[in-house]
């Protein structure tokens, strides 16, 4: 069976590869599909964003799609950045650091620090069928950046359970506790359930 991830990353493509791999389904990128239009993110959810830009993959091309959308949440800016974590200073074009220095200039020197990570994957079906998966990760946003691994927020965030921040954790030790590795997770828990056989 073949599949389309509904993203651009090389990184998200060689994560999702590898599961979709030991499901014994091939997963393409949207590129090698040919489908170029770029997918408007308007919705108010993470899991609403998942299934428009996956709803919009599986029109185009045909094939069962799977999205992801991700961000992060601090609980004292009322869950911001969200929804709106890659444009959270108003332009794509303004780098990762600009905005995780927003974050913490918009923080400042409060108290309630904590915060998460959160991931939604959702995968369409040309025969309408949609499958979900979530997964979060917990922590708390630091007063500094510390690190170079990762990308995004990384810098800011120290999850639960350790006293580095995320950018100072290896790839395999993020992948272990990252909200994008639990949804991976999960996502392969719903299709064993329901579609082992498709
Ligand atoms: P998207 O789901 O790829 O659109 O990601 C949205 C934004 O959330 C990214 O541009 C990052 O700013 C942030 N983000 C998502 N996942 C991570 C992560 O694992 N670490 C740091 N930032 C992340």
């Amino acid at each position: 069976m073949k599949l389309v991830l509904a993203s651009d990353n090389a990184h998200k493509l060689t994560e999702f590869r590898e599961l979709f791999r030991s499901l014994n389904a091939e997963l393409l990128s949207k590129k090698e599909t040919g489908f170029t239009a770029e997918v408007e993110e308007n919705g108010a959810t993470f899991e609403e964003n998942a299934l428009i830009k996956a709803e919009a993959v599986m029109r185009a091309t045909g094939l069962p799609a799977i999205a992801d959308d991700s961000g992060l949440c601090v609980d004292a800016l009322g869950g911001e950045p969200g929804v709106r974590s890659a444009r959270y200073t108003g332009s794509h074009s303004d780098s990762d650091e600009d905005r995780y220095r927003l974050v913490l200039s918009n923080l400042g020197d409060r108290k309630d620090r904590s915060a998460r990570f959160v991931c939604a994957l959702c995968c369409v079906f040309p025969d309408g069928t949609v499958l979900r998966a979530r997964g979060e990760c917990e922590g708390e946003i630091l007063f500094a950046p510390q690190g170079d691994n990762g990308f995004g927020y990384d810098p800011i965030f120290r999850p639960a359970g350790f006293d580095r921040s995320m950018a100072e954790l290896t790839m395999e030790e993020k992948n272990a506790i990252s909200h994008r590795g639990k949804a991976l997770v999960n996502f392969r828990k719903e299709w064993e359930k329901i579609y082992a056989d498709k």
